[in-house]
């Protein structure tokens, strides 16, 4: 098919053949801005135990802000010691009075109740997701919100068949689960967490991350709308202490972290000695690996959505792109123009691919490794679009002739950065790929499935993307190698980290 269009900025007619990609001009969107009334916010928020909002012993609350424009949303309570032990208290309670001895396709009914209330009230979520974590709206309204929704709905499913999913081994539930979580998904971590501790009987104390409470405190709403028995989930707001006390509470029975390789050891550190069963989720660094034979417009489109879309903000984001010699320059290239089409701003505008930045500090850190890289010699290329003049934006980075020895190679930026080595053999790119402390996800674009089969078996990550990335689903267990952590979330494997057998 072939077009006639007229670009505005360079005032000229231009033409283009379908499936051609185009590298001559930007297109320019009219502003699509999300609709906002209907997300309906608090101004403080209180800690959500044993079924009611109370306030904090701490008696403290603090700020949290959109990062597009860093405007005050809310206040949120700030969880001490002793409310700490209220929650893991009213858990504990839940669990011995009503969860435990409730039948298992009772159980089921409540998650489900969650999962239809989480589809019902959906644009709403999409929306408070996108002011608080500053994702694109295009991501938080089709993939965060109903996957987490989905999670809740496939757990549901579980929750009477365990002694289908585990024969003849009695699978148990453990007690009472506490549960941190990052800010990069916060409701769908939220869901991956909560479903499958209420559907293999547990009950739960779970705190998001300090930048990103708002869709956990909307759960909070939903779960007392579902009416719940009281104390069976508890959501609990703070900073890393909080999080602390959740784990070192002599009550808590399991623990299931997502976020930063550093903490993850703390907190093993601290249950050392203990009868605790924990899972970590920690950081990534993936391999992205394109061979000669792929479909090397797919494969372009791939990495952008491996690593621009959602600002780099995923563990599993393809942050190290590895291009076989002979299509290099065509990648790059293809790559470049692709970027300049990215439209970086406003997260709750449908046309807007990249938005905020998290919080200040994580847009320091990555303008940190922007430093390193520049510094360690690489040629660094950003895409030209402006950057809006409030809040925390970064433009899509590429650091082009990387080497396995760059620390932006080997460290985990979690931003829009992207690092381009090349590669001649199999055995090379294996070898480089697996050179890093992390073994979280990779992807793999080739067209022969026997490439395919022979790199999965020898990548050490937990999960590999064939011409394709980023794709999830709850059937799929999640989670990683070495420094990546260990347990699995998702599918039937979710369930084993909170059972005893
Ligand atoms: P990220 O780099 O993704 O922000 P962090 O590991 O710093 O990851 O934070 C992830 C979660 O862990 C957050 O909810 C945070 O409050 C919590 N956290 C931070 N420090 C600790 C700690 N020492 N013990 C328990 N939880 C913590």
């Amino acid at each position: 098919m072939h077009l006639e269009v007229q670009n505005k900025k360079l005032n000229k007619t231009m033409s283009i053949t379908k499936g051609t990609p185009n590298t001559d001009f930007n297109w320019e969107y009219a502003p699509a801005p999300e609709a906002k009334d209907h997300a309906k916010l608090k101004k403080q928020y209180d800690l959500f135990i044993n079924g009611e909002f109370v306030k904090p012993n701490s008696k403290k609350y603090y700020n949290t802000i959109n990062p597009s424009n860093e405007e005050v949303l809310a206040q949120v309570a700030e969880a001490n010691e002793k409310d700490v032990d209220l929650a893991v208290t009213a858990a504990r309670n839940a669990y011995e009075k009503y969860w435990k001895k409730m039948p298992a396709k009772e159980r089921a009914k409540y998650i489900f109740r969650i999962a239809r209330v989480i589809q019902e009230r959906s644009r709403e979520l999409a929306v408070i997701e996108s002011l608080n974590g500053g994702k694109p709206i295009r991501e938080s309204r089709d993939f965060d919100i109903p996957t987490a929704a989905n999670h809740f709905f496939y757990y549901a499913g579980w929750a009477d068949k365990l002694e289908y999913a585990f024969p003849n081994r009695h699978p148990q539930s453990l007690g009472v689960a506490a549960q941190i979580i990052p800010w990069n998904f916060p409701l769908l971590m939220a869901a991956w967490k909560i479903a499958p501790a209420l559907a293999t009987g547990n009950t739960v104390v779970l705190k998001p991350a300090e930048s990103t409470p708002l869709t956990a405190l909307k759960l909070a709403e939903i779960i007392q709308d579902c009416d719940l028995p009281p104390g069976v989930v508890n959501i609990i707001t703070g900073f890393g202490n909080t999080g602390a006390a959740m784990v070192k509470h002599p009550n808590v029975n399991k623990i299931a972290f997502t976020g930063s390789t550093d903490v993850g050891k703390i907190i093993q550190k601290s249950i050392a000695g203990t009868t605790k069963k924990i899972t970590l989720e920690l950081g990534g660094k993936a391999a992205n690996i394109v061979f000669e034979d792929a479909p090397i417009n797919q494969a372009v489109e791939g990495i952008i959505n491996g690593i621009f879309f959602n600002q780099g903000h995923v563990c599993c984001a393809g942050s190290r792109l590895f291009v076989q010699e002979g299509v290099a320059e065509e990648v790059i290239s293809k790559l470049k123009a692709r970027m300049e089409t990215l439209i970086v701003g406003d997260p709750l505008d449908k046309n807007t691919d990249l938005g905020a930045i998290n919080s200040k500090e994580q847009l320091e850190k990555i303008q940190s490794f922007l430093k390193i890289g520049v510094n360690e010699g690489l040629e660094m290329y950003q895409s030209s679009c402006s950057l809006p003049k409030k809040g925390f934006f970064c433009k899509p980075t590429l650091f082009i002739g990387a080497a396995q020895s760059n620390r932006v190679v080997q460290e985990e930026i979690f931003g829009p950065v992207l690092t381009i080595q090349t590669f001649r053999t199999i055995e090379e790119v294996i070898e480089k790929a697996n050179n890093i402390p992390y073994g979280l996800s990779a992807g793999v674009w080739t067209d022969k499935g026997s490439k395919i089969f022979n790199l999965t078996s020898k990548l050490r990550a937990g999960v590999i993307w064939a011409n394709t990335y980023n794709k999830f689903d709850p059937t799929s267990p999640f989670g990683g190698y070495k420094e990546s952590g260990f347990g699995r979330e998702g599918g039937l494997h979710g369930l084993m980290p909170y059972l005893k057998f």
